[in-house]
């Protein structure tokens, strides 16, 4: 592992930069691997994961393991954080100001993970990812399960938002849309494949 993401991991784990270091228990830096090609991005850990320090890890994050099984994936194979990485008190939404601070954490991640696909869950996330990839985000409603390429540090990145499937869990017509936008990244993935054959063919006929 390098010496850069340890050194991220425990300035994140050591972080009092905002006041919700005063509220949480263990901040939830993220897990998976390093080099993952696609990263899940969810808005805030709730207190299971404050408890755990670890993200997704409550009735929302059984749902999300449960849609990335659905299309094949495992957990294990990518790389799920939030953008705010500190529960806050009574799941209350973050606040901008709280966002804007722990936001050089996951701009950091995303530049040493350097991800070929977002998947941004919920609208904090949305807008917050879109943000950053120059990209204008409007609303959930029509703009979920689409793809949409932007570039986050000089990288490419593909973005698909979604909801949040903690929303799915009280409104159950919101994860049959999950499911369907969560077969929108395999076939990004899948698309991802064919262009780099077609790419390494390519090559070889040179
Ligand atoms: N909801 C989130 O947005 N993130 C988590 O880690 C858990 C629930
Ligand atoms: Fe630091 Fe982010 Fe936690 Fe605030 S939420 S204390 S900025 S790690």
């Amino acid at each position: 592992m390098s010496d850069e993401w340890l050194q991220l991991i425990n300035e994140i784990k050591n972080c009092k930069k905002c006041p919700l270091s005063k509220y949480r228990r263990n901040p939830v830096p993220g897990e998976g691997p390093r080099d993952a090609d696609i990263m899940i991005i969810g808005e805030a850990p709730g207190a299971k994961e404050d408890e755990e320090g670890r993200p997704f890890v409550g009735a929302a994050g059984k749902l999300l393991t449960t849609l990335l099984e659905s299309i094949g994936l495992k957990r294990d194979n990518v790389y799920i954080t939030n953008v705010v990485k500190c529960r806050p008190p009574n799941n209350r939404d973050p606040t901008e100001e709280e966002i804007n601070t722990c936001l050089p954490y996951l701009m950091k991640q995303i530049a040493i993970i350097k991800p070929k696909i977002i998947i941004a869950l919920g609208r904090h996330a949305a807008r917050t990812i879109f943000k950053q990839a120059g990209l204008v985000w409007k609303n959930m409603s029509t703009m979920h399960g689409k793809v949409y390429e932007g570039t986050i540090n000089g990288h490419k990145v593909i973005i698909i938002p979604t909801y949040h499937p903690a929303a799915a869990l009280y409104k159950p017509n919101l994860k049959a849309i999950l499911e369907k936008d969560f077969t929108v990244v395999i076939a990004s993935v899948l698309r991802d494949k064919e262009k780099k054959r077609q790419r390494s063919l390519l090559d070889f006929l040179k």
